[in-house]
């Protein structure tokens, strides 16, 4: 018996878990599906490379459901499984979004969510080792750093969207989010500051918090409307969790509208097509579904640009890199492959950025997924406030089932017209000036100026940049899934407090977010415990 069971150790739950457990007299378990990523492969950060494209001990990889707005195709969908979740196979991007964003979520009606009140929290998770001023904080448990070993072309990249007219930002997290730089990633001595190590780690050896792995968290247990905690499978054996004051659902944007679902909380004529008998009808958990579109280009450079690609010379210094990240945690095993960056307008109009582009250096073909040998580097554009809203549904009553994932990319007109003028701005920081020393033919090369040619190139392959969000989302209206201190509605003593309760999709990338979502969740809960 606990007083708090924690359903998934991820961005979320580990810091759920590290707060709570704060208290000597509180008792705290989490439950985590995968293992306790104790790996090398976690822990360098350009090594994700090998967990990414396929799914695994360390990863989900979902598929979505065939996308129209994709020519028909499934969509790929890796989420981190084991201590950390997905900040354990993240590329690190420390981005919080934009001050409006959180304003939105308030105006929406969720009071204690504008950005003013979130603030706060993004300052007390974060450790900045660069900026020291009102926006940031030292001392929290979150590392932020700069790049160790930044590539040679990320210093003309910058100078290319300069070039094409955006200006130099070294804060994407200060006064404004517009303009481009490197970016600052959560890393730690140069290795990956997952939330597990940044928030778990140094919290283990707590008498009051058990960390169990390798149990899969099957459904709710309840007592009528109120949860009392929840059934697992564990060794193939089944086993149950009480939690006397709270259950905390921490089981990512397709876990925990899944694990809901399975327990009779979600769309009532949904759950009766599966045979589910209904506790709540919630007609919101599953809906909302909001995932960044993402569309990379690519182009070949000589070996000697410092990115990664096959032949003798990379292969020779990747041996080196390897013993060099062993001795001294420096060197090229530190990228996180995503370096550098920008934020920017699709209209000059509007008053902030909804379009964001990612140098990577290497060349990236369908998330890695498919292997372009030749040395280059990549530029991906990401639509920040899609309008397109998907689902997640039961494919099965089997709770090892993966869910029906629909994002329903680029089903809204005005999404797909941004997007498009997006990816011309991208072509046109690829063919600039500052670029040009290391450019070599483009891969999968068309002519921008060509406009079905450019409609077909992202319909044929733009996919997700990792965010789903919203599917069990805030706010006061029939559809929300949870209040504004994320209790479920028409349930109690269960909270969903991960990135599936974000109404509205924030424009930057996820993780130090849900990281915020969870420290304020943290305190909502102690007050609320009073
Ligand atoms: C490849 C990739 C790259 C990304 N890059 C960036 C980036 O650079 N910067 C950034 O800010 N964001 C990035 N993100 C997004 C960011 O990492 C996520 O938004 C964030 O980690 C989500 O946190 P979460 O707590 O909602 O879910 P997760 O971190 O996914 O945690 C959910 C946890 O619940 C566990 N779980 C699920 N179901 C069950 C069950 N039934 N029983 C027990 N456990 C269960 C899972 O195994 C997992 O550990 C990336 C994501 C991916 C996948």
């Amino acid at each position: 018996m606990y007083d708090y069971i924690i359903v998934g150790a991820g961005s979320a739950g580990c810091v759920l878990a590290a707060r709570l457990s704060e208290d000597p007299g509180t008792r705290v378990c989490l439950l985590e599906a995968g293992g306790t990523n104790d790996s090398a492969l976690i822990n360098a950060p350009a090594a994700v490379v090998t967990i990414m494209p396929r799914p695994g001990r360390y990863n989900w990889g979902f598929e979505t459901v065939p996308q129209p707005g994709l020519n028909g195709r499934r969509g790929y969908q890796p989420r981190g499984k084991g201590l950390g979740g997905s900040s354990a196979i993240n590329a690190m991007l420390y981005v919080r979004g934009q001050a409006e964003d959180y304003d939105a979520w308030a105006e929406l009606g969720n009071s204690g969510w504008s950005y003013d009140d979130v603030l706060p929290y993004f300052i007390k998770a974060e450790n900045n080792e660069t900026h020291d001023d009102s926006f940031h904080g030292q001392g929290g448990p979150l590392n932020v750093a700069e790049l160790r070993a930044p590539c040679r072309i990320n210093g003309a990249y910058v100078d290319a969207c300069v070039e094409q007219g955006l200006p130099r930002n070294p804060d994407f997290n200060g006064a404004t989010q517009y303009g481009a730089s490197s970016y600052q990633v959560t890393q730690v001595n140069g290795e990956r500051c997952s939330a597990a190590k940044a928030y778990l780690g140094p919290n283990m050896h707590r008498p009051n918090l058990e960390v169990v792995t390798d149990v899969h968290v099957t459904r709710l247990l309840f007592d009528g409307q109120r949860c009392v905690g929840v059934a697992a499978q564990r060794d193939g054996q089944p086993v149950e969790y009480r939690a006397q004051a709270e259950t905390l659902v921490c089981a990512g944007a397709f876990g925990s509208p899944q694990l809901l679902m399975l327990s009779g909380v979600g769309p009532g004529a949904h759950l009766q097509d599966m045979g589910i008998d209904v506790r709540h009808d919630a007609s919101g958990v599953g809906q909302n579904l909001q995932d960044h579109i993402d569309i990379v280009h690519g182009f070949k450079a000589r070996a000697d640009s410092d990115t990664f690609g096959i032949s003798l010379g990379f292969t020779m210094s990747l041996a080196r890199a390897i013993f060099e990240w062993r001795k001294t945690r420096t060197g090229i095993l530190t990228t996180p492959f995503a370096e550098c960056g920008g934020f920017f307008k699709s209209n000059p109009e509007l008053q902030r950025p909804d379009l964001q582009l990612i140098m990577v250096r290497a060349l990236v073909n369908d998330h890695g997924r498919k292997i372009t040998a030749s040395h280059g580097f990549s530029s991906h554009m990401t639509l920040l406030n899609p309008a397109s809203r998907g689902t997640v549904r039961l494919a099965s009553t089997d709770a090892f089932a993966a869910p029906l994932i629909d994002p329903k990319f680029l089903s809204d007109d005005d999404d797909f017209a941004r997007f498009k003028t997006g990816s011309r701005f991208q072509l046109d920081v690829l063919q600039s000036d500052a670029l040009a020393p290391w450019r070599g033919e483009m891969v999968f090369p068309f002519d921008p100026a060509d406009e079905q040619a450019l409609e077909a190139d992202l319909r044929n392959r733009a996919d997700t940049q990792y965010h789903p969000v919203g599917t069990c989302k805030m706010g006061p209206d029939a559809d929300a899934v949870v209040d504004e201190r994320l209790r479920v509605r028409g349930i109690e003593n269960l909270r969903v407090i991960d990135a599936s309760v974000m109404p509205t999709i924030c424009r930057g990338n996820t993780n130090a977010p849900t990281i915020m979502i969870a420290e304020k969740g943290a305190d909502m809960i102690r007050e609320d415990r009073r």
